[in-house]
């Protein structure tokens, strides 16, 4: 039996974790731990000392993270688990890893401190008490020189990412620091790689520390072509419909993703955008699994949404795609997944979506499979365009070749002679009348893709948003104030942010967040949502906040409160023809930056669309 399979055998329950944990970790949609989770997990609970060797997108955080937090005595506010980690984006994450995993632990605090901000807010937040302080070496060893920090009753101590600890030359620091730990205290050491400098520091602070190493088999995969996007300029989502529209020989997809609730969240979003997509997850009971496995061998069904484990073992021929939407945890499972498509003799396609800090995963996967795995240009606008113009050709071909057009090539001519107009402009009105809710031609630029090199760019997370210095707009939305003007189109980048994390409608002080199924792809302008939400609901143009473009859906604040029939009413809108299902917004994409709504600001102007007050109705 192979390594993943022997782990997955294994459940969180298996390992040791709390039932409050276990709940919370159903809550947020994991299904089964993954191989360095269900290897580190009971190692730490028995508090002995470890080394782990894995990478980002193992799930190593999780690794060590679950066993702190059932460590922590939350009536004692002292720090009992430091994590130190090379960067403070890194920070930043692992502590709102941890905030999320203490979902049902009331009272839990996680701090981050790291360099570049202010003391003040550290001291402030240090001497109201946090259980686990996470932090970058030297900001940690200057709040123990101040006594600021005080590790009298820590428990453990985590070094994360130990090998670009040493690499940005911090190592002495942290030595520093573990000197001044506790005699007794339990060490946790995670590292990609194992240079010699940190086996000697493992050697010197570790009491016969467990180790623990991915293993990686190597598998060909020769039938497969094997391509990658690394994500950078778009929100992943947008990406993958773009991607799928212009796929050569599409026929059926398995998407992959990490947690049972994003199964059901993209599947969603892929069936409102207009594919017959369903999700596969661990949630559903074998006869609703075989069942949606049917459907996608008749081809009621053309793409699933799964977990690892709820895929397994699916053979379905006419699976011409896997999209690794979020990466796997280690080769085997990688291996495994794509072995879902080239089945039966026909060749098959594997997409890898890796975000920057995930490059050296896949160059593990690479290694692996001793096959080179290529990167993929996004498709432009205009390779949609031509997509859709191909096909719309070939579907007019197929009618031209059919009984009975006679009578509509009759009316053809009537409508010409009627209106002294050519048979070709006819057949033009006709042609853009076929478009339905996908326009031939797509209007607006690209967004530039911007690659980011390997381990420099972290993921962005609230905790950065509201501690961080500004950052710079690179890669992300921009939003408009629709009072500004000239007002042009938004560009549609986005990097995807905390996907994995079900999320809430997101209000913006008095104001809350939609989305609508209406974007450029559609043809659809800033002004023509203002106009139809205007005149729908009557709500004032200077009452509508900011709207955000993206491909195939956008963004829209409007006030908080809004009455039923304005509600109702904006339920039935349809923005050039495309209804646009309005619904509180899942989540913000990154970069937006949250601005109250202010009405005296936004007033100046824009009232062309005024026709009943906002409230008057
Ligand atoms: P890491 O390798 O620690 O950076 O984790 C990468 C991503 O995997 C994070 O978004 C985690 O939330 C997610 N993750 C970690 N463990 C699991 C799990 N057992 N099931 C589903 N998602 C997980």
């Amino acid at each position: 039996m192979s390594s993943t399979e022997a782990t997955n055998a294994l459940s969180f329950a298996d390992l040791g974790l709390s039932a409050s944990l276990l709940k919370t970790l159903t809550d947020i949609g994991y299904e089964t731990p993954s191989p360095i989770q269900a290897e580190c997990i009971p190692v730490l609970l028995q508090g002995r000392d470890l080394i782990g060797q894995a990478q980002t997108g193992t799930g190593k955080t999780a690794a060590f993270a679950l066993p702190l937090m059932e460590q922590i005595d939350v009536k004692l506010t002292k720090p009992q688990a430091l994590v130190l980690t090379p960067t403070r984006e890194l920070a930043i994450q692992v502590a709102e890893a941890l905030q999320s995993y203490a979902k049902n632990l009331p009272g839990f605090h996680v701090l981050p401190i790291y360099g570049g901000q202010s003391y003040t807010i550290q001291l402030k937040q240090l001497s109201r008490g946090a259980h686990i302080v996470v932090g970058t070496p030297g900001r940690v060893m200057d709040h123990i020189e101040r006594k600021t920090l005080n590790l009298d009753n820590l428990k453990t101590l985590v070094l994360d990412e130990a090998d670009e600890m040493l690499r940005m030359g911090f190592i002495d620091d942290v030595e520093w620091i573990l000197e001044r730990t506790p005699a007794q205290h339990q060490t946790a050491l995670f590292s990609a790689t194992m240079p010699e400098q940190i086996r000697r520091v493992a050697q010197k602070y570790l009491v016969e520390p467990r180790e623990i190493k991915i293993k990686s088999a190597t598998a060909t995969v020769a039938a497969i072509r094997q391509v990658y996007w690394q994500v950078s300029g778009m929100h992943k989502l947008d990406a993958l419909t773009r991607i799928l529209e212009v796929e050569e020989n599409f026929d059926a997809a398995i998407i992959f993703v990490r947690t049972k609730n994003s199964t059901v969240e993209l599947a969603d979003k892929l069936a409102a955008r207009g594919y017959a997509a369903a999700a596969l997850s661990g949630d559903l009971n074998q006869q609703m699994r075989e069942r949606v496995i049917e459907q996608l061998k008749s081809g009621a069904l053309d793409i699933v949404v799964a977990t690892d484990v709820a895929a397994r073992g699916i053979d379905v021929p006419r699976v011409s795609h896997v999209v690794n939407y979020d990466i796997p945890y280690d080769t085997e499972a990688y291996v495994h997944r794509i072995g879902r498509t080239g089945r039966a003799g026909r060749t098959g396609n594997a997409i890898l979506f890796v975000a920057p800090r995930e490059v050296s995963m896949l160059r593990s996967i690479e290694r692996a499979t001793r096959s080179p795995i290529a990167p993929l240009t996004l498709p432009s606008r205009a390779d949609v365009t031509n997509k859709r113009v191909a096909d719309f050709k070939a579907s007019v071909a197929e009618v031209l070749n059919a009984e009975g057009l006679d009578f509509f090539a009759n009316i053809v001519s009537q409508i010409a002679e009627e209106q002294n107009v050519s048979a070709e402009e006819v057949a033009g009105a006709l042609a853009m009348m076929a478009q339905k809710g996908k326009p031939l031609q797509i209007p607006g630029e690209d967004p530039v893709a911007r690659p980011m090199p390997a381990g420099d760019s972290r993921r962005p997370s609230s905790f950065a948003e509201r501690e961080r210095k500004p950052r710079s707009d690179e890669g992300r939305p921009r939003f408009e104030d629709r009072a500004s003007k000239p007002r042009t189109e938004s560009s549609s980048d986005s990097r995807p942010r905390f996907e994995d994390k079900p999320r809430r409608a997101a209000p913006v002080g008095d104001m809350v967040r939609y989305r609508i199924d209406v974007g450029r792809d559609h043809g659809v302008q800033v002004k023509d949502i203002v106009g139809a939400i205007a005149n729908e609901a009557g709500i004032e143009s200077r009452f509508i906040g900011r709207i955000a473009l993206y491909d195939e859906s956008s963004t829209i604040e409007l006030p908080a409160g809004m009455p039923k029939e304005a509600d109702n009413a904006l339920k039935r809108t349809r923005v050039r023809g495309v209804p646009i299902n309005m619904r509180p917004d899942e989540g913000r994409p990154d970069g937006a930056v949250e601005r109250k709504f202010d009405g005296e600001r936004n007033a100046d102007g824009e009232r062309s669309f005024k026709k009943k007050k906002f409230g008057d109705r």
